[in-house]
C-alpha cells in the first residue's frame, strides 16, 4: 500500500493485479474458485494479469494456525492492493466462545485493520427472476436496482460497553452510541460519489426524532450535501419507516446510506427482498490508498458459509463473481472489466442458466457449470 502519483501509471500500465484471496469455510472454497476463473478469463482479455496469495482465514484459519485471523493471512492482506473474501463460519466452530467465532474474529479485525468504514451493498434483482423475491411480482416489475451503504466502523457496536450491578442489586448494562462529524461526512461522501455514477438521488436515514447522535447525523449531511453536491436530489428517512417502505416500494430508493446498527438491518431486509443469498455481492472500502493509488478494500458476498449446501455444488456463484467485479472497480479502477462480468452474469441468469436457488424448482446447472456459463457470456 502507499505509493500514489507517477508510481500509479507505472504500475497500471504493467497490468498485474495483487490481491489476497480469503476463501473461508463452507461454500467459501468452491464459489472462490469460480470467481477466479471468471476474473481471470474476463482480465485476460484486457492484458491484465492476476497475482494473488491464497490464506486461510475463519474456520481453515483456527484448524491450521489456532486463530480466525492468523497472522500469515493479516501480512499477506498488507502485502496485496486489495482482499477478495469468501466466506467464514459453521457449526464446527459454533461452540467457541462469541469473540473467537470465525465471522467475528476475522471479520471485524479486517475492518479495523485497514479502516474499511464504508459497506457498498448493490440491491440488484433482475426482472427476469423477481419471483425468486418475497415480495409480490407486481410491486417489482423491473426488478429492483438500488444501493444500500452502510457506516462500518462506529456507533453503537464499537462504542464503550459495560454490564454493572445497580445499588439495588439489579444488574444494568449499556452500548454507547457515537458518531463524530467526520465520520458522518466520509460515508456522506461515500454515498455521494456512488450516487453521482447512477440517478443523483440519496436518501439518508436516521432517528432523529429519537436519538442525539441522529439529530447531528441529519444537520451534518444536510450541510455537507448542500456544500458539495448541490445536484443530488437528498431526503431523508425514520430508520422505521425505510424498513417498511424498503418491503412496500423499495425501488423508491436510488442510494441510501445510514449509519452502523440500521445498516446492518436494512441491509439483510435488502438482501431478502432481493431474492437469493447467492447473487448479492459488497464491497467494503475505507481511505486507505493502495500501491496503484486506489482504494483498498474487501470484498466479499453478502451471505455466509451455507453449511447446509456446502460441498454439493450447489452454490450460487454469482455473489462472488459480482463482488470480484467490484474489486476490479473500486481497487483497480478498471470499470470496463467489472462491466463485462456483471453484464455476463445477467446474460447467464437470465438466459437461464442458473443455480437451483433462482431456479424455481426448474432446471438447475451446478456451482462450476453457472461459472463456466458466465465466463463463455464474457
Ligand atoms: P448463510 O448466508 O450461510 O445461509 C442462509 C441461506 O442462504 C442458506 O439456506 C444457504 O444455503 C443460502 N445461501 C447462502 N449463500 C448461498 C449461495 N451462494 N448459493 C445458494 N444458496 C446460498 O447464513 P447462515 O446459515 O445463517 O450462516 C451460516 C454460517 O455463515 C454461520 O456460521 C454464520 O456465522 C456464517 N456467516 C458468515 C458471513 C460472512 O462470512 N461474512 C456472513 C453471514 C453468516
Amino acid at each position: 500500500m502507499a505509493a500514489v502519483g507517477l508510481a500509479v501509471l507505472h504500475i497500471i500500465s504493467m497490468a498485474t493485479l495483487k490481491f489476497a484471496v480469503l476463501p473461508g469455510d463452507g461454500i467459501g472454497p468452491e464459489v472462490m474458485d469460480a470467481a477466479l476463473g471468471v476474473l481471470k478469463a474476463a482480465c485476460k482479455k484486457h492484458g491484465d494479469e492476476l497475482d494473488y496469495t491464497v490464506a486461510a482465514v475463519g474456520g481453515a484459519g483456527i484448524d491450521k494456525f489456532g486463530k480466525a485471523l492468523p497472522d500469515c493471512t493479516l501480512e499477506a492482506c498488507k502485502k496485496a492492493d486489495a482482499i477478495l473474501f469468501g466466506s467464514v463460519g459453521g457449526p464446527k466452530w459454533e461452540k467457541l466462545p462469541p469473540a473467537e467465532q470465525p465471522e467475528r474474529a476475522a471479520l471485524l479485525p479486517l475492518r479495523k485493520a485497514f479502516k474499511l468504514f464504508a459497506n457498498i451493498r448493490p440491491g440488484l434483482l433482475y426482472a427476469d427472476i423477481a419471483g425468486a423475491s418475497p415480495l409480490k411480482s407486481e410491486r417489482i416489475p423491473n426488478g429492483i436496482d438500488i444501493v444500500c451503504i452502510r457506516e462500518l466502523t462506529g456507533g453503537i457496536y464499537f462504542g464503550e460497553k459495560k454490564t454493572w450491578t445497580q445499588p439495588d442489586g439489579e444488574i444494568a448494562a449499556c452500548d454507547v452510541m457515537q458518531y463524530r462529524t467526520s465520520e458522518i461526512c466520509r460515508i456522506a461522501e461515500v454515498a455521494a460519489k456512488t450516487a453521482m455514477a447512477r440517478g443523483k438521488k440519496v436518501c439518508s436515514i436516521d432517528k432523529a426524532n429519537v436519538l442525539e447522535t441522529s439529530v447531528l447525523w441529519r444537520k451534518t449531511v444536510t450541510e455537507f450535501f448542500a456544500k458539495n453536491y448541490p445536484e443530488i436530489s437528498l431526503s431523508h428517512m425514520y430508520v422505521d419507516n425505510a424498513a417498511m417502505q424498503l418491503a412496500r416500494d423499495p425501488n423508491q430508493f436510488d442510494v441510501f446510506f445510514t449509519e452502523n446498527m440500521f445498516g446492518d438491518i436494512l441491509s439483510d431486509e435488502m438482501a431478502v427482498i432481493c431474492g437469493s443469498l447467492g447473487m448479492l455481492c459488497s464491497a467494503s472500502i475505507g481511505d486507505i490508498k493502495n500501491s496503484i493509488g486506489q482504494k483498498f478494500g474487501l470484498y466479499e458476498p453478502a451471505g455466509g458459509s451455507a453449511p447446509d449446501i456446502a460441498g454439493t455444488n450447489k452454490a450460487n456463484p454469482c455473489a462472488q463473481i459480482l463482488s470480484a467485479a467490484l474489486m476490479l472497480r473500486h481497487s483497480f479502477g478498471r470499470d470496463e472489466t467489472a462491466r463485462e462480468i456483471e453484464a455476463a452474469v445477467r446474460k447467464t441468469v437470465c438466459g437461464g442458466v442458473r443455480t437451483a436457488d433462482i431456479a424455481f424448482g426448474g432446471e438447475s446447472v451446478g456451482t462450476l457449470e453457472m461459472a463456466k456459463a458466465v465466463e463463455a457470456n464474457l
